[in-house]
């Protein structure tokens, strides 16, 4: 399907890292793939993700998550329990306010919906280049990235550097480089499906001028 890019999303050559993963049950005898050794990320040169994040919590193929959830998961667990331990020692006055409150709000909908419990920030999602998605959707209103900051590009080209040198970075340690890629980037994988998207949309063209929809 795809490996992990920078910011530790699955990257898939055709979607990047908008996509859902599911799960099929089947007694049928299917044959396997081989991982995907080329690394589907552009990598550190790119770095949009890192810009993009408002929580600084991406990292050298590595993520800070309880800095990602803030922003990910406003009404996930870690936020619904802090609000639980501070309602249960609030007094009657402050209780009655709580539960009028945008916090409990957001619980509710959370459990219901799942709304702001999962997947509430969409930010490095947005911005990543990879995928014909990207090209065709998105471009256009991704391509500045207003949370970009100085510091982040500083950080975005130490990490550059840092891989350049050979340096010992955990998240391209010798378990983790294969979710990553161990080939490397090479763009091989994302040109193929771009074409694969273009001579599809060729077809679809030349099928409707001839309007048989086939
Ligand atoms: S989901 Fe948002 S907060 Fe989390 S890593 Fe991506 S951009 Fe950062
Ligand atoms: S935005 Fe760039 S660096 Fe981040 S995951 Fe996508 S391709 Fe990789």
């Amino acid at each position: 399907l795809g490996n992990f890019g920078l910011e530790v999303n699955i990257l898939t050559p055709g979607y990047g890292p908008r996509i859902y993963l599911t799960g099929i049950l089947t007694e049928l005898e299917l044959e396997a793939d081989g991982p995907m050794a080329e690394q589907v990320c552009v990598g550190e040169g790119c770095s949009r993700c890192l810009y993009s994040c408002p929580g600084d919590a991406v990292g050298h193929f590595d993520i800070n998550k309880p800095a990602c959830a803030q922003f990910a998961q406003e009404f996930g667990y870690m936020t619904v329990t802090a609000m639980m331990q501070k309602f249960a020692k609030a007094d009657k006055a402050e209780k009655r306010e709580m539960l009028k409150s945008r916090d409990l709000f957001g619980f509710w909908q959370g459990i219901l919906r799942v709304v702001g419990s999962f997947g509430d920030c969409p930010r490095c999602l947005a911005v990543c280049p990879v995928g014909v998605d990207y090209h065709a959707f998105l471009a256009d209103d991704q391509k500045h990235i207003p949370e970009q900051t100085p510091e982040k590009v500083a950080l975005g080209k130490r990490f550059k550097q840092a891989r350049k040198d050979g340096d010992d970075i955990p998240g391209l340690n010798d378990w983790n480089i294969r979710w990553v890629g161990p080939n490397g980037y090479t763009g091989q994988a994302a040109k193929k499906v771009r074409q694969e998207f273009k001579d599809g949309q060729k077809r679809l063209i030349t099928a409707a001028e001839r309007g048989d929809g086939s």
